[in-house]
């Protein structure tokens, strides 16, 4: 704590010596606000926060292939956490009919789920201690399953529910399903999957790889697999835009270009539902391929799609949405 006050002090007075600075000459108007902010920045990133260990101090093995590791969670929380995580992984083998068999090189066998306090926990220390953005919800760390002794991480936060108050982890289930996909339904690391996303710490490669990606699976089936058949936000999202994207152009969705929100987590949760409630078959043979790690093979699939499905998509869709039934908890977040 010393530290950080300290620093803290050391930004006052950074700022006040650059206030003063650029008040007394005369281009003052010119050079306030933008350099005063890149000042404040770099000073920040030399705060050094005491290691993940100190911080998420408390340790709970739920069972062999789940570790949560936390800052404030208490006993029935985590009690709730564990239930939550074992009761999706058998549903996730059960859905993926997986017999509990992953796909080739891949040694995550368990999980480890880091929650912090809060959000503002979470944006202070996690790109310290995960070096990781925090402009999101949370984040899977599949990190190389291939190479012994890696640990998968998904790095998460609490938050209060407003309607009931309680506090509950933000995105659990919908982390927790990037791991049972990445072990049990894609093959390699996320560098190895089809998309955009440039940022750490993976820092995938540049050019991203030709479209389509599989960004609308990946997300999807992580909000499909957690909300099941009761998804309101992305009900009212989706209802807002009808008719704006075909499935097809789905298909295309990526974490920057064709990005977005709603057009990923939203369509994408109904793009896999309506996948996997109407087209199995084609599921199933798409598998056959990411559990291969064959993206070309992948790719040729979806263009041999094309735009056949798009018409029953949209009649499907504009059915679900009119019938969805409101029920989802207020705490499950997106
Ligand atoms: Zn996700």
């Amino acid at each position: 704590m010393k530290l950080i006050n300290n620093n803290k002090t050391l930004i006052a007075l950074a700022l006040t010596t650059l206030v003063s600075a650029c008040q007394s000459t005369e281009k003052v108007e010119v050079t306030t606000a933008e350099p005063i902010k890149a000042v404040e920045k770099v000073i920040e990133e030399k705060v050094v926060h005491p290691p993940v260990d100190e911080i998420l101090s408390q340790v709970r093995n739920c069972n062999d292939s789940i570790i949560i590791r936390s800052q404030l969670l208490s006993n029935q929380q985590l009690d709730k956490a564990c239930a939550l995580m074992i009761e999706q992984e058998s549903y996730f083998h059960e859905l993926f009919n997986t017999r509990g068999k992953p796909v080739k090189d891949d040694g995550n066998v368990a999980l480890r789920a880091n929650v912090y306090d809060s959000k503002t926990d979470y944006t202070k220390y996690a790109t310290q201690h995960f070096d990781m953005p925090t402009n999101n919800g949370g984040m899977y760390l599949e990190g190389f399953p291939s190479k012994e002794g890696n640990q998968a991480e998904f790095v998460a936060y609490e938050e209060q529910s407003k309607s009931s108050g309680e506090w509950y982890i933000r995105n659990l289930k919908h982390e927790y399903v990037h791991y049972l996909n990445g072990r049990f339904n894609a093959y390699g690391d996320y560098c190895k999957y089809l998309h955009d996303d440039h940022a750490g710490p993976e820092y995938c490669p540049k050019p991203s790889p030709i479209l389509p990606h599989s960004v609308w699976w990946g997300e999807g089936v992580g909000e499909y697999v957690a909300r099941k058949n009761v998804n309101d936000w992305a009900n009212k999202e989706v209802t807002k835009e009808f008719g704006k994207y075909q499935l097809s152009d789905l298909f295309n969705t990526s974490a920057n270009q064709n990005g977005g929100g709603i057009r990923i987590y939203a369509w994408g949760y109904y793009a896999v539902r309506y996948m996997m409630e109407d087209q199995r078959d084609a599921v199933e043979e798409m598998l056959v391929l990411m559990r291969e790690g064959d993206n070309l093979g992948y790719q040729a699939l979806v263009h041999k799609w094309g735009t056949s499905l798009d018409a029953d998509f949209t009649k499907w869709l504009k059915t679900t949405l009119a019938n969805e039934k409101s029920v989802e908890p207020a705490e499950s977040g997106h």
